[in-house]
Parts: structure tokens; C-alpha cells; sequence
């Protein structure tokens, strides 16, 4: 302002004195006129300097501004000032931006940078290791066309990036690789490449050994079973003190072999790879026959058992594999609700999902152990465990079952009340009702109670 004011004062002075040389000579007007266009040249010739200057590239000597005094001076300065400080702030970003490149080139773990029309922006080193990206090559280019294998495009594609994806190395089978998408900025990507080859070996081996395993113990226990079988039979031609430990050898015989048995059942779910072509499974037909066996298991303590379920609910998925899953839930709220208790079965349609809930009014589960309970040998008790004949795997088994529908197992209890375990399938297994039915008004929360006793 004191620059400005000053300025205007300059201004006045040279039309002053202008006018005052004016009046000596008679020629007013002239010499005012003169001096103005003067001082108009003058502001002229600053500004031409100030382009100079602006458009000049920043050398070493250029980068100082021109010598000017007044508002031109305070110009050039204030001008320079900027250019300073984003000249600092520019050099802080880029020693940033060069250690984030330095520390990216030192990490193991690919990372890639796509913009939103799907095309490579940036990489670091390992990148060109795990993926073969060469700079600049690959800039640019599009990473479905690089990274060629069709799983990898869907999972691009999908944009739910919640899982990993785990295929072998382009142009490499031998190494196993992880991708992990995370979606940022204006539908931006990272894509983060992990090579999991080792890991991916050791879980080979380790799912491998356990199938082995008991494959062979699978042979040895039965013919020891058998025997006992064949001795707890005879019982009345042994010595009595035998009679109790041959009992209860016989009962152990019995947990091995169906530990054995579990072992090999997630062992194969774990290793093979899902089918394509899957059942038409009608949920109550499946359901009355897994309460019928239960029912006949647990005829002591008299369940009083629901289903409730629409008639005509069919869905897509391996029927051996779902009877397991939902056999193993039933037979559980079974063992684990008294004598006179309600088990429930029941199904419903949500709009991403199909939802079928085992609950049972039983001794239900603490909380602090729900996130645990399918982890293999997991138990709430194992004093109770072993007194229900379980494993410990039953749950291991339904949550695989599930993963491989593309579905999960939901768990809720509370302590002494009882528990729901629900299964939740992808909505596009549920197969529609064939189009002479009458449709309901309500068919997306279709509980049509069909209680089956
Ligand atoms: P198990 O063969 O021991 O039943 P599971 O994997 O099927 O093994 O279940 C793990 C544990 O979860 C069980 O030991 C039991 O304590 C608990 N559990 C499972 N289902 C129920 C249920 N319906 N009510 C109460 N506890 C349950």
C-alpha cells in the first residue's frame, strides 16, 4: 500500500513539475502530455523486462530478478520471492518422491501403478523381476495385455478386491504369484505382486502330507476297529476285566477313524479344484433327509424339529458336499442342544444372497470363541468334545464347503441360549421357480413355511 501510495506521489510530482515547465515555455498542455507518455513508456519498458525475465529459462545468473525500484522493484521482488519458496517446496517434494522411488526399489514386493484407463503409469524394480516389465516398453500399455492369464482379468474386472488372487508367474510356471488390487484416486489402481512360490510349496507339502497321512492310517485303524468291533461283539467269552478297557478302546477307534476320515474330507476339498457342473439341489428334500438320520442318531433326546423353508427351493452346487456341510450343522445343534430342545432350518432369499440358518436352542457358544471355531481342531471343551464323539473339524469342513460355493459361514450364539450358524450362498445359485407357479408377493424374503415333522 505504502509502495502504491508512494507510486501515485511519483505521478503527481512529474505532472507538477510537467505543468510548471509548461507554464514557463506557454506550452501547458504539451509538456504534460509528454511527460505522461514518458512515464507510460517507462511502465512499458518494465513490463517488457518482467516477460523477458518471466519467460527466460532458470539458469544459474538468470535466476535473479532485474534491478527496478518503486511499485517495479516491489514486483520483481515479491515475484522472486514465489518463485523461491515453490522452488523449495518443489526440491522437498522431489527428494520425497526420489527416497519413496529408492525405498520401492529396494522392496521385494511388486508395485504398480494403472490409471484409470487401465494402462501401466508407474512401477518399481521388483516389478520387472516378478512380471518381466521393462521400462519404457510397458509404459502405457494395458495390463490385461500383459499379464494375459484370464483369471486375472476377471478378477481386474470384477473390482471387489476384498480377496487375492493367486496364479503361476506369466511365461513361468514354475512361481507362483499374488496380486492384491486396491482401487484409489479417481479410479486409479495399485496392484501389489507378491512371488508366494515358496509359501505356495509349503502349503502343498503340508496339504500333501496330511492327505498321506491319513490315507494311511485310514487301512491300519480300520482293521483295528474291526477287531475290536468283533471283540466288544463276543464280549460274554472275555475275562470281565477286559470288558471296560476293550470298551473304551473300541469307542477311541471309533474317534480315530472318523478323525481320519474328516483329515481326508478337507484334505480333498482343500486340493481339488471345484466342478463345473454342479447339482439342482432342493433344499427341503436334502434337509428331511439329513433331519431323519439326525433324528434316528439322537432318538434319546426328542428334538422337536423345523424346517422352514419354501417347497420348491432348488439351487446350484455339489450335492454330496453341501449334505456334509448341513449335515455337519445339524448333527451339531443336535450334540449340543438337550434333551427336548428346537432346531431350526430355515431359508431365505436376500438380494445378494441365499440363506440357510441352523439354529438350535442349545448350550450356545461364548463370544471370544466364535472367531475361532472353524480353525481345524478348535474346540469350545474338548472334556466336552470328547463326550459328544467330535473331532473338531466338523466346522473346518462346512467353511471350505462354503468357500468353494463362493459362499461363508456366519456365526452367532449366546451362552446358554444356543446358536445359528448360517450359510450364505451367492444368490445366483438359487435356481427360479418354474414360471407356472404362482408367484407370491413376498417372493424376495420367500419363507413360505412348509414345516416337515
Ligand atoms: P466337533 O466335531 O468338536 O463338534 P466342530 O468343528 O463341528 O467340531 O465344532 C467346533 C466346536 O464348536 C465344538 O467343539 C463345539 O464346542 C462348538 N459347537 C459347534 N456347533 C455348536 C452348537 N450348535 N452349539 C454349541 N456349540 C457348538
Amino acid at each position: 500500500m505504502r509502495t502504491w501510495r508512494s507510486e501515485l506521489e511519483r505521478l503527481l510530482l512529474i505532472v507538477v513539475i510537467a505543468a510548471g515547465v509548461g507554464l514557463v515555455f506557454g506550452e501547458l498542455l504539451l509538456i504534460v502530455v509528454l511527460s505522461l507518455l514518458i512515464y507510460t513508456g517507462f511502465n512499458l519498458y518494465q513490463l517488457q523486462r518482467l516477460i523477458r525475465w518471466l519467460t527466460k529459462e532458470p539458469t544459474e545468473d538468470q535466476t535473479e530478478p532485474p534491478e527496478s525500484f518503486g511499485i517495479w522493484g516491489e514486483i520483481f521482488d515479491g515475484i522472486h520471492r514465489l518463485q523461491n519458496q515453490e522452488r523449495k517446496a518443489s526440491a522437498h517434494l522431489e527428494s520425497i518422491i526420489n527416497k519413496a522411488q529408492e525405498s520401492s526399489a529396494a522392496l521385494e514386493i511388486g508395485v504398480i501403478l494403472i490409471n484409470k484407463k487401465g494402462n501401466l503409469d508407474w512401477w518399481n524394480l521388483a516389478c520387472e523381476k516378478l512380471l518381466g516389465l521393462q521400462y519404457p516398453k510397458d509404459k502405457n500399455q494395458s495390463i490385461t495385455n500383459l499379464i494375459r492369464d484370464p483369471r486375472f482379468a476377471a478378477y481386474y474386472h470384477h473390482e471387489e478386491y476384498t480377496n487375492t488372487l493367486k496364479i503361476t508367474a506369466p511365461g513361468d510356471n514354475t512361481r507362483m504369484l499374488e496380486f492384491q488390487i486396491a482401487l484409489f484416486g479417481e479410479h486409479e489402481r495399485l496392484l501389489i505382486v507378491r512371488d508366494i512360490t515358496q509359501l505356495h510349496r509349503l502349503e502343498t507339502m503340508r496339504k500333501d502330507f496330511v492327505g498321506n497321512v491319513s490315507h494311511e492310517l485310514g487301512t491300519p485303524i480300520t482293521v483295528i476297529k474291526g477287531y475290536l468291533e468283533a471283540m466288544v461283539d463276543n464280549m460274554q467269552d472275555l475275562n470281565s476285566k477286559w470288558q471296560n478297557p476293550l470298551r473304551q478302546m473300541h469307542e477311541q477307534a471309533i474317534r480315530m477313524e472318523n478323525i481320519v476320515k474328516d483329515l481326508l474330507t478337507l484334505s480333498s476339498l482343500e486340493t481339488e479344484t471345484p466342478v463345473k457342473e454342479q447339482d439342482k439341489i432342493n433344499l427341503i428334500m436334502l434337509v428331511s433327509e439329513i433331519k431323519h438320520y439326525t433324528q434316528q442318531m439322537f432318538v434319546d433326546k426328542s428334538h422337536n424339529f423345523i424346517i422352514d423353508c419354501a417347497a420348491d427351493l432348488n439351487f446350484r452346487g455339489k450335492r454330496s458336499e453341501i449334505y456334509s456341510a448341513l449335515s455337519n450343522l445339524i448333527i451339531n445343534a443336535a450334540k449340543y442342544t438337550p434333551a427336548q430342545g428346537t432346531i431350526t432350518v430355515s431359508a431365505r432369499k436376500t438380494k445378494k444372497s441365499l440363506e440357510i440358518t441352523v439354529a438350535d436352542t442349545g448350550v450356545g457358544i461364548e463370544q471370544k470363541h466364535l472367531p475361532r471355531l472353524t480353525e481345524r481342531f478348535y474346540r469350545v471343551d474338548s472334556s466336552r468334545t470328547t463326550e459328544t464323539g467330535g473331532t473338531g473339524l466338523g466346522l473346518a469342513i462346512v467353511k471350505h464347503i462354503l468357500l468353494r460355493h463362493h459362499g461363508d459361514l456366519v456365526i452367532e450364539s449366546e451362552y446358554g441360549k444356543g446358536s445359528r450358524f448360517t450359510c450364505r450362498l451367492p444368490r445366483s445359485r438359487v435356481i427360479k421357480p418354474s414360471t407356472t407357479r404362482l408367484i407370491s408377493a413376498d417372493e424376495d424374503n420367500c419363507i413360505t413355511a412348509a414345516s416337515v415333522d
